[in-house]
């Protein structure tokens, strides 16, 4: 059985924050390690900016995961995975725990940030999740939008092409060879903050897996599954997401929290066994307590991240 991994960072700061920039195997080349270590030093930098400005958490996640949607080097925005046919159908979600709100997007192809248009749906809309936003409400909430090409790079596409072992779904809809399990690599973005006045967020975004089917939607986008924020906890995953979906896992962080008292590490590694470890997902989460305890778990090879640690800014791609 596959060990977890678990860091627990107390809290340092009137604010924290944790980024992830996906789960799954080891690495797999330095060029992009060091593009991704660079790519969550960033986001964290942008993230701790907002927070050291009393802006909120919500703020803070949305701001982090912006920047690596437009990184190449992660799984969401630009550069995300594709889907079978060689597009790009990305999914994000945001959840504002001070208000127990939250907003999505899935199989977005449109919008160059999916995490903005997630916060669109929450604040603009009376919806949860919007399935493929229009490019006309985009324009309506005034956000920016670009050609679906945009977000197809050639690194994506030789992955596809080549099967590469890097978040490959070896599905052949219409061939009735479709249904071996997803592998995921790593990627997919998320962030989950405690601002200044206590208040959590989390946002999660992503391309999904390399050669899903078109129409697919992973754990990302539902609420509970792979991205949860409430007034105790805020949770962002990744990895299988239809482990997550199964188990509604982020929720179950929370449920563990609330409903057993389970101090935040117990309730992250109570659910990634039950939900990931026992039934042979993959996967991890980062976690923020209303305390400003952060946790950061997987039971995957390896989990890109970064967090506010009490010496600073702590990277590990
Ligand atoms: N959870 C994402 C999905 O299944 C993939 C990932 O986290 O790598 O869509």
């Amino acid at each position: 059985m596959p060990s977890i991994q678990l860091t627990v960072v107390p809290p340092a700061a009137p604010f924290a924050l944790a980024v992830h920039g996906g789960a799954g195997p080891l690495r797999d080349g330095r060029d992009r390690a060091t593009a991704q270590s660079d790519g969550l030093r960033r986001a964290l930098a942008a993230g701790e900016a907002v927070l050291a400005g009393s802006g909120t958490a919500l703020d803070a996640v949305c701001t982090a995961v912006a920047v690596l949607e437009d990184d190449e080097a992660f799984n969401a925005g630009r550069g995300a995975a594709l889907t079978v046919a060689g597009t790009a159908e990305l999914d994000a979600c945001v959840c504002d725990g001070a208000s127990h709100r939250a907003g999505a997007v899935a199989a977005s192809r449109f919008a160059r940030h999916p995490v903005l248009a997630a916060r669109a749906v929450m604040e603009r809309t009376p919806h949860v999740l919007l399935a493929g936003p229009t490019p006309e409400w985009l324009d309506t909430v005034g956000l920016e939008r670009v050609d679906p090409a945009w977000f197809v790079t050639p690194a994506r596409l030789t992955a596809l092409r080549d099967g590469t072992p890097e978040a490959t779904a070896p599905a052949l809809p219409g061939t009735g060879q479709g249904t071996a399990e997803p592998r995921v690599g790593h990627g997919t973005v998320g962030a989950v903050a405690r601002d200044s006045a206590g208040r959590l967020a989390a946002a999660t975004s992503t391309g999904g897996v390399t050669g899903q089917w078109v129409g697919r939607v992973g754990d990302t986008p539902v609420v509970g599954a792979g991205t949860w924020a409430d007034e105790r906890v805020a949770v962002s995953g990744t990895g299988i997401g239809e482990y997550f979906l199964r188990a509604a896992l982020a929720h179950d962080v929370a449920a563990r929290v609330r409903w057993t008292g389970a101090a935040l590490a117990d309730a992250v590694r109570g659910a990634i066994a039950d939900d990931l470890v026992v039934p042979g997902g993959d996967g991890g989460v980062i976690a923020a307590a209303a305390d400003g305890t952060l946790v950061l778990a997987y039971c995957s090879q390896a989990m890109l991240r970064a967090y506010l640690g009490p010496d600073g800014p702590v990277v590990v791609a």
